[in-house]
């Protein structure tokens, strides 16, 4: 290892050095020359470089993850790009405690404007952060502040099995426990964890009824549930969540960091269900992928909870970087985006393609349980050890990144979001490249 820097869910002593990224566009990623750091002027030549340079796309790979779930309209939209130069010109940052500026003000009243508001109570206050976490974490905050504030002392926090949520303490709690958290076990909160509802529906909602009748919040991934394997359920379950945690007061959390802006098919997944949660998490794609900015919204039941003129109930949660106006700029720009192209129809068109290249692997017996929600496919190749530590998965990542493709399957689970600006050939070169490893792995 040749590089100072500590890379995040990377076991280093498995991996070679990390492939030099120096320019992305649309839905490309262009690599350095060897396809590696550079160490200095010459350039180290590292174990696996080979690879890499012989992969077709010449030293470039093929965002098939959107770099992580976060790019949706490609690589560097002009408009985005555009956005970003011109604040940046302006106002670079400043404190977000007392102050405002109008890019925040902006992205605030068109969000409103645009998330899920049927319904008696709509979403009418956002508050900024930096990350899915940091939303995440606000959420279940804001919930807890609410009951406290409210004389009401709940606490208790209903999660799904398999969840993810993030990375910090809070999320992590409201996450599934394994592998990713164990050392971490003895810091975090029990949480009422209920069954996923692949099956039996029935299981999960009456376990949340048992649960919802003192519980302070119930918080979900809507219709897919991303890290823990991109599995999906219906809307009609989170239907019925949502309508069992309002007959007993639990506030609904959705945490659409990865399903908001268009992944599922709709804007947000909670369309969907035709609900309007009480707190919304939104990250990933706000910025259309380009800068870390998250918000949490909730309703002006939560904000009242915590308006009176005394002081214990404030708010207590802030970052430095809150609301930063390069961050709100972008997140402006992609916002406008999506009212003035067709994105939609871009979503509309990408799903049926998915679905296209899916139907081939329907019947293919290396694979089980072929599954689309919107623009996300995923499908599990049958292998003997398909856990996350049986290795499979960082072999599949090389053996993609040697076809110049760039997925990174969940243990044996390969999964497919790209940018919405994916061309039909780049996704056959995608599944061409899926079809191959099946034929060296399967
Ligand atoms: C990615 C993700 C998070 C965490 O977001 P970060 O920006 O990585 O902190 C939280 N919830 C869900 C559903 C996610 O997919």
């Amino acid at each position: 290892m040749t590089s100072p820097v500590w890379h995040p869910f990377t076991q280093h002593a498995l991996q070679g050095d990390s492939p030099l990224v120096t320019r992305g566009e649309g839905s490309w990623l262009q690599l350095a020359p060897s396809g590696f750091r550079s160490e200095g002027a010459a350039t180290a030549a590292s174990p696996g470089a080979s690879a890499l340079s012989r992969a077709p796309g010449e030293g470039r790979l093929l965002d098939a993850i959107s770099s992580w779930w976060v790019i949706t309209h490609g690589h560097r939209h002009p408009k985005i790009v555009e956005a970003i130069k011109a604040q940046a010109d302006a106002l670079d940052q400043v404190i977000f405690a007392g102050f405002t500026h109008q890019p925040a003000e902006d992205v605030a009243r068109e969000l409103i404007r645009i998330v899920p508001s049927g319904g008696p109570a709509p979403l009418a206050h956002v508050f900024y952060s930096d990350s899915g976490s940091t939303a995440v974490e606000v959420a279940l905050k804001m919930a807890l502040g609410f009951w406290k504030n409210s004389g009401k002392p709940r606490t208790k926090i209903i999660a799904l099995e398999h969840a993810y949520h993030g990375d910090t303490v809070g999320t992590m709690s409201a996450g599934a426990r394994g592998v990713f958290n164990a050392p971490y076990d003895p810091l975090l909160f029990d949480v009422v964890r209920l069954p996923f509802p692949s099956h039996n529906a029935c299981a999960t909602l009456a376990a949340l009824e048992a649960a919802a009748k003192d519980a302070a919040a119930l918080i979900v991934e809507p219709l897919i549930l991303g890290a823990g394997g991109m599995l999906t359920y219906d809307a009609d379950i989170l239907r019925k969540m949502k309508t069992l945690c309002a007959r007993h007061g639990a506030l609904f959390i959705a945490d659409e960091v990865m399903t908001g802006f268009g992944r599922t098919g709709t804007l947000f997944a909670c369309e969907q269900a035709g609900i309007t949660p009480d707190i919304l998490c939104l990250a990933k794609g706000l910025t259309g992928g380009s800068l870390p900015l998250a918000v949490t919204l909730c309703t002006a039941e939560i904000f009242q909870a915590h308006y009176p003129t005394d002081r214990r109930r404030t708010f207590f949660h802030s970052s430095s970087f809150t609301a930063n106006p390069i961050a709100c700029a972008a997140a402006r720009a992609n916002l406008a985006i999506w009212r003035e192209e067709p994105v939609r129809d871009r979503i509309a068109a990408l799903g049926a393609r998915q679905e296209e290249r899916l139907a081939s692997f329907r019947a293919d017996p290396r694979f089980a349980r072929p599954r689309r929600l919107g623009t996300i496919a995923a499908l599990d190749l049958d292998v003997p050890d398909p856990g996350y530590l049986a290795g499979l998965g960082p072999e599949l990542t090389r053996f993609f990144h040697g076809h110049g493709i760039l997925l990174r399957p969940l243990g044996n689970t390969i999964y497919v979001m790209p940018p919405y600006c994916v061309t039909a050939a780049e996704l056959d070169l995608v599944y061409d490249a899926i079809r191959a490893a099946a034929d060296r792995f399967a």
